[in-house]
């Protein structure tokens, strides 16, 4: 085993239902995957190819009391399903593209949108208003095995019970396939990575003591309290 300089630390994982813990080697999420959604943010959800921002597999959280952002007074959690990938490769055809999934689950895009927006107007990078610490809260994965390839049915997002935002995959703009292929194109994928799959229309604030479930139908609710 390599002696390193500091201690290694522990490999982010994902929580698998009925099985191993799943390591997260990269985090890629889709911008605007749904028409409604780039609507709200003013684009033109006309079909162009799919952009895409990271996360640091450290933003993973899957701890149930999310503590508040700093820096900001706009937190807007973007509920979206999250594909998780078990082989990887480069320029990989649609029709291949769902050998590589090894399980889908839910997660919350969380956002420092009026650092986001901020970044935006002064044409500056906007990565730190999407990765910081706890930026990615996940569900437990559910494999292809248990559940399958995971298409359609409804995509819900409530805060206190109240309905925020809602949605069918089927309306992603470019599929889960479609995203695999594409991005494989922009890098080599590989296994461990994760796909954030974008959000729906009804994004909006949360604020502390909220308490946020995200669905998606056959998967596991991601559910959390902000602290
Ligand atoms: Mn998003």
């Amino acid at each position: 085993m390599t002696d390193y300089a500091i201690p290694l630390w522990d490999t982010p994982c994902l929580p698998v239902a009925g099985g191993k813990p799943f390591p997260v080697r990269r985090i890629y999420c889709v911008g605007r995957n749904y028409a409604e959604h780039a609507r709200e943010m003013g684009h033109d959800p006309d079909r162009e190819p799919p952009f895409f921002f990271t996360k640091a597999p450290d933003a993973i959280f899957t701890g149930t009391e999310l503590p508040y952002p700093v820096k900001t007074k706009d937190v807007h959690p973007e509920c979206e399903m999250i594909v998780a990938l078990a082989k990887g490769g480069r320029d990989i055809p649609v029709a291949k593209a769902l050998d590589c999934v090894f399980g889908y689950g839910v997660g919350f895009d969380v956002t420092r949108r009026d650092m986001q927006s901020e970044a935006k107007e002064l044409r500056r990078p906007w990565s730190l208003s999407k990765d910081f610490d706890q930026a990615a809260p996940c569900s437990q994965l559910h494999t292809v095995k248990e559940v399958g390839h995971v298409s359609k049915g409804t995509l819900r997002f409530t805060v206190n019970g109240e309905v925020r935002q809602e949605s069918d995959l089927n309306k992603m703009i470019w599929s889960v396939p479609e995203t695999i292929a594409f991005l494989s194109g922009l890098i080599t994928l590989q296994p461990g990575d994760v796909i954030m799959t974008g959000t729906p229309a009804g994004v909006s604030a949360v604020v502390k003591g909220d308490s946020l479930v995200g669905h998606v139908d056959g998967l596991t609710d991601l559910k959390l309290k902000i602290v």
